[in-house]
Formats: structure tokens, sequence, C-alpha cells
């Protein structure tokens, strides 16, 4: 069995440890004779992930007794909706930041209902940086405030949160989940599909302070309101039951490790590795600003389309895979989430200084 290094921005790497676990539970889980994924989610046994994985996410990201942690479906993009049904209840109005395009597009859902306000943008500078926040900016009755944290897309990550006063910070953290502690209490809202940095497609992870739920706006369809969700314990019907087993052994395996100060040690010295690299090298550079650079998506570029078209294929054929860039913005970019050991990073740039090399 040969393995690649993967550096897809998601559905992305998972440790190889977990997906082993994984293997060998797959047929028989402890004894029940029954694979994860064929038993029913009412049983006591499936209870025990479910509950087990939720109990886990509160003491790993140390989240407070007074947030609600849910699993839904539908991907960060379904809630991208879901937040202004739910939260968009009292002035109707909601400050967004835009810093990249997963930001734009929550902010022109919310547009659908209600008074959604660009507060700050980057795309001028083709999101290469977090924008400039201007306090005075901020509507001072909006019923949310509303972030990015990480930009997929772009390599670029909030170096600190805003100050929003009374009103709820809410943040999409669907690209640096777990990736370095947390202060969750400074948010009202924090989010993120699972397919970055905890478990494959197709859960979303949502934790939300108690007191916001309960006000979903009228017309909320069901499924998508928190409350229902968090009355039914992630459960008002069928939960995403295979990839929150999943979660749960992510969860184990990251607090095996020590918890999530050494997972930031260890993706901070992973992203050095390529800035360092990309700083010092004459033929890749970094286009982000670089107090705003991402430690979990590091895009660069050569100064041709030729040239990174070669790097593409060259290094897939090494087996560096999904190196390439989103489509929107080209180029090159590695996703070294949690499961990416250091050593997959050390070899992509021993590879790109050969590249630079034989390329002069
Ligand atoms: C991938 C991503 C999304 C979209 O997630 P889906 O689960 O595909 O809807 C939204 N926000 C961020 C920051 C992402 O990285």
């Amino acid at each position: 069995m040969s393995r690649v290094f993967n550096f897809s921005a998601g559905p992305s790497m998972l440790p190889e440890s977990v997906l082993n676990i994984a293997a060998e539970e797959m047929l028989d889980y402890k004894g029940s004779g029954q694979s994860v994924m064929e038993m029913s989610h009412r049983s006591k046994i499936y209870e025990e992930i479910i509950f087990g994985a939720r109990d886990l996410f509160r003491e790993v990201l140390n989240v407070p007794d007074n947030y609600k942690i849910l699993f839904l479906q539908g991907g960060a993009s379904t809630q991208f909706a879901a937040i202004p049904l739910n939260f968009m209840n009292g002035s109707r109005k909601a400050d967004y930041v835009l810093s990249g395009q997963f930001s734009t597009k929550a902010y022109k859902e919310a547009q659908i209902f209600g008074d959604a306000v660009a507060v700050a943008s980057s795309k001028d500078v083709t999101f290469s940086r977090i924008p400039e926040l201007d306090k005075s900016k901020f509507t001072p009755d909006a019923d949310y405030f509303y972030i990015c944290m990480n930009n997929t897309i772009y390599g670029t990550l909030f170096p600190s949160l805003p100050d929003t006063g009374n009103v709820p910070l809410i943040a999409d953290v669907s690209s640096c989940f777990l990736s370095e502690p947390m202060d969750v209490s400074k948010f009202g809202v924090i989010y993120g599909g699972a397919q970055k940095n905890i478990a494959p497609a197709g859960l979303t992870v949502v934790i939300v302070r108690e007191d916001l739920l309960g006000n979903a706006r009228e017309g909320t369809p069901t499924m998508l309101d928190y409350k229902v969700m968090a009355d039914n314990d992630s459960m008002y019907n069928t939960p995403p039951c295979y990839s929150i087993y999943m979660c749960k052994l992510v969860l184990e395996w990251i607090k095996k490790l020590g918890g999530l100060e050494v997972m930031k040690e260890r993706n901070l010295k992973k992203c050095s590795v390529l800035y360092d690299f990309l700083d010092n090298s004459e033929m890749f550079n970094n286009p982000v600003y670089k107090p705003h650079r991402s430690m979990m998506n590091v895009t660069f570029k050569t100064d041709s389309e030729e040239l990174d078209k070669k790097f593409i294929a060259e290094s897939t054929a090494a087996g560096f895979v999904n190196l390439k860039g989103h489509r929107s913005v080209g180029g090159m970019r590695a996703s070294i989430y949690n499961a990416m050991p250091i050593e997959g990073v050390e070899k992509l740039v021993e590879f790109m200084a050969d590249f630079e090399k034989k390329n002069k």
C-alpha cells in the first residue's frame, strides 16, 4: 500500500491511525456484529457514539456549558441560510465582513432574509488580506456580526477577533476548526463543515450559545431550526451517523496527542516550514499580507502560469496531490490541516526546492 501526501482543501486527509481504527471496526463494531454505517441511530450502542463525540468535542475545544453542540447536515453552505433564519430576528440587520468567497456567499444568502450589511471587504486586493475594520461602520443594533475566520481559498486568517460589543459574533470556522485552542465564549455561534479538519463530508458542527436559541423567524423550516435540533440532541431525524463516528475517532486522536495546544504547535511548525521556504524562494511566492497568513491553507504561485501547470503536473506525479489552487484564483495551494504530518510538508518543500533548481 502506498499513500500519497494529500494537500486537498476538502474533503481532506484524515489521520492514518484513525483510518486504521475505522478499518478494524468496519465489519464488527465492538462486538455488535454490525458496522457503524448499518446500526440504528436510536440504538444504545450508537447513542454512545454520538453523545461520546459531543462530550469529547466539548472537552477538547473547552466549550462552555451554556453552549449547545449540534451535529447537522447540509454543509457549511446550508448554514448561510440557517443563520439569518435563526438569528436575524430583531432589527433584521446583520453585519458581514467580506474576506473571501465563502463570506460573500453567506452575505448574499442573508440578503434574501433581511438587511445584510457589508461593513468591510478586501475584494479590491483579491482577498489577499483580512479587510481593515472600522468600528464606527458597525451597525449598533445588528442582530449579529458575521465573519469567516479562516479563508480556505485565499489562505488568510483573522489575526484577532473584531470587538462587536453586545452584538453576537458568528464565525464560519470550517477550515480552522480544532486547529488551535479557541475562546468559544467570545462567540454567539461558531460552525463549520467537518470535511476540512474533522471528519468525512456530511457532518456540519454548529456550536451555539443557548440564550440565542428559540427565536427562529416565522417560516423557518423545521430542519433549519437550531432549537429543534438542540432539543432533540441532533436526532430530530437521522444524523450523519458515520461522519459523527469518524469525528469521535479524530477527537480521540487529538486528545491522545495532547489536545489543541499541541495541535497548534504542530500546525505552526508545519506552516512555518512552508512559509520560510516561500519567503526565500526566487521562483515561488505567497501573495498574502504576512500578519494575516493562514496556518491551514498556504497559497503560492510562480510568475508564470505555464510553470504553475508544470509544477502541478510534476508534483502530482511525485505523490503530492491536490496542490492545484482554487479555480477562482489559480496558482497552487497546500492545505495542511491537522492530519498532515510535518514530514509531508518537509518533503513538499524539498520537492519545490528541487523544482526551482531544475527550472531556473
Ligand atoms: C469549504 C468551506 C465552506 C463550504 O462548505 P460546504 O460544506 O461545502 O458547504 C464554507 N466556508 C468555508 C470557510 C469553507 O472552507
